[in-house]
């Protein structure tokens, strides 16, 4: 079984392609560049391989979004004849976060032992321990307890060393030090009473949108009067004001001031709009994420980054030196599993997949993503701001609806999910330049759309194809 034995390691030879990382972009690139054939490894300093995404993003962060869901959907049920909401209330207070946890964190070993498994298939030899660049062509692999080091040489190197949360120090915030960050969510063993969550991008609504549809108390602070203000204004429309609605305690254009920690063990949080500090159980901080860049020797190598130390490459994942790479978040560019999976595999295919391949490379453009909010958003485009800004007012048409998904008919309105999806048109063709959909299944929704739009689809061709019925997704087509 992988990681090969160090005196193994140390004999390995010159690699043709070695990639630093094993996370979603590093395998992916790792294993494809295996099928063809080229002699490839991979080192990851964790003990664990699958990176960000298997261990504390994607995969135990939807297990927790399925957990809520189906106490949104405990809750739902009493509308449709199941029980009263005495019961219902207490099914969901019954909740057992450790059971669960310690379920979810079995899950995620299972699958770092699929990664394991799909090295070996794939021929890629797996080191342990964390890579620092020596030279261009030669890197030092240092083990975990840090006891041995040894040299490893490639003709091509691929750096996917990915990122990690951002937390304010104790100078810029005193106590800073007592919150948690994303990393800190997945080892939560009991379900916190009260929680606070800073932050107003994907991490902070997302982790936020659990704990309170778990029933735990949530402080969510940002520093804006919205959430999620890089995406649709009307996303942000819809969900801010649903988030307060479902009981969560939104502190607009706030920040957290001080942090103490109290004799029983909590903690006091200072938000500077509130009138008396909150006292929780948890500060999870949800401000951002930078590039594991400062400890590779990236100097040696004489890999350039940009001032936030994200890896600087070109279209082709190449970076400034000769027959280096870069795939994944350490590039600070849309910073989505499948977009370092993506071009991983095109990188490798273009670097060893032969004549058919060689010109082959990621498109950033009309890439789709979600929000694993509730309801969840989906969202691929451009904003409606930025459509204007692009094209000019007069050639932008705008298309919007809000409604009520039939799944909620048989409950009352004050507990219905909203529903809003927009879609920007450009140019007398009103080809499809943006998609921003909220409510129940867009996560599952944009996937599609996101193919057709990608295709260069306009307004007609949505009008063409015939609606579903009865779905959410049919108003999309059925949009005047
Ligand atoms: P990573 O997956 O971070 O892998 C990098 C690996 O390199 C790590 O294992 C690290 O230990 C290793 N490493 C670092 N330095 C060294 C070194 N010097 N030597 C050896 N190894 C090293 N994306 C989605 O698409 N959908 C989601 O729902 C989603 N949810 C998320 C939820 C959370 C809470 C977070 C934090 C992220 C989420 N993401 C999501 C983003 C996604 O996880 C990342 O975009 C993705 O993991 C990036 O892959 P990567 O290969 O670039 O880096
Ligand atoms: P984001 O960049 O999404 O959001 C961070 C937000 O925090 C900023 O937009 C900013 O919002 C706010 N912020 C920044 N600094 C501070 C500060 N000092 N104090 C208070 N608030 C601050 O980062 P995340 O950490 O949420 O996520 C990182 C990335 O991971 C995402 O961009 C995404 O690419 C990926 N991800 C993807 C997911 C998915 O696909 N579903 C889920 C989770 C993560 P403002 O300016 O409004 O204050």
């Amino acid at each position: 079984m992988p990681p090969i034995p160090v005196k193994e390691a140390k004999e390995a030879g010159e690699y043709d392609y070695f990639v630093i990382g094993g996370g979603s972009g590093g395998l992916a690139s790792a294993r494809r560049a295996g099928q063809y054939g080229a002699k490839v490894g991979i080192v990851e300093g964790t003990y664990r391989l699958g990176g960000t995404c298997v261990n504390v993003g994607c995969v135990p962060k939807k297990i927790m979004w399925y957990t809520a869901d189906i106490a949104d959907n405990i809750r739902k049920s009493v509308a449709y004849g199941f029980g009263d909401s005495a019961t219902a209330d207490k099914m969901v207070s019954k909740f057992d976060w450790t059971t669960l946890k310690h379920k979810r964190d079995a899950y995620i070993k299972r699958l770092n032992g699929i990664y394991e498994k799909n090295l070996i298939n794939d021929k890629v030899d797996y080191h342990e321990g964390w890579a620092k660049f020596l030279s261009p062509n030669e890197i030092e692999i240092t083990s975990r307890d840090g006891s041995e080091s040894y040299k490893v040489k490639s003709k091509i190197f691929n750096i996917a060393v990915g990122g990690r949360p951002t937390i304010p120090s104790n100078d810029d915030i005193p106590g800073a030090e007592y919150g948690i960050d994303s990393d800190g969510f997945f080892d939560i063993e009991e379900q916190p009473k009260t929680v606070v969550v800073v932050g107003a991008g994907y991490i902070a609504v997302e982790l936020a949108g659990v704990f309170n549809t778990l029933g735990t108390e949530t402080h969510l602070v940002i520093r804006h009067d919205k959430v999620l203000r890089t995406f649709d204004p009307m996303l942000q429309d819809v969900l801010g004001p649903y988030m307060e609605k479902t009981g969560m305690n939104v502190h607009k254009s706030s920040n957290v001031k001080k942090v103490e920690k109290l004799p029983n063990g909590r903690l006091s949080v200072t938000i500077d709009s509130a009138d008396k500090p909150v006292e929780a159980d948890v500060l999870l901080w949800a401000i951002g994420r930078h590039a594991n860049t400062e400890k590779l020797g990236l100097d040696a190598a004489g890999v350039k980054t940009d001032k936030k130390g994200d890896i600087i490459f070109d279209e082709y994942q190449a970076t400034n030196v000769e027959n280096v790479y870069v795939v994944g978040d350490v590039g600070g560019k849309e910073l989505l599993t499948p977009v370092a999976i993506a071009a991983g595999r095109r990188l490798s295919n273009r670097l060893f997949g032969g004549p058919e391949y060689k010109d082959q490379k990621l498109s950033y453009d009309l890439i789709p993503s979600v929000v694993f909010s509730h309801p969840t958003i989906g969202s691929v485009g451009m904003t409606e701001p930025e459509a204007r800004t692009k094209h000019g007012d007069d050639n932008i048409k705008v298309y919007t609806t809000s409604f009520k998904a039939m799944s909620f008919a048989m409950l009352d309105e004050e507990h219905k999910q909203p529903t809003s999806y927009k879609l920007i048109c450009a140019g007398k063709e009103e080809k499809v330049v943006g998609l921003h959909i909220i409510g129940e299944g867009s996560d599952e929704m944009l996937q599609g759309f996101a193919v057709a739009i990608k295709m260069g689809a306009t307004k007609k061709d949505f009008d063409d194809t015939v609606a579903i019925h009865p779905t959410s997704a049919e108003e999309l087509v059925t949009l005047r």
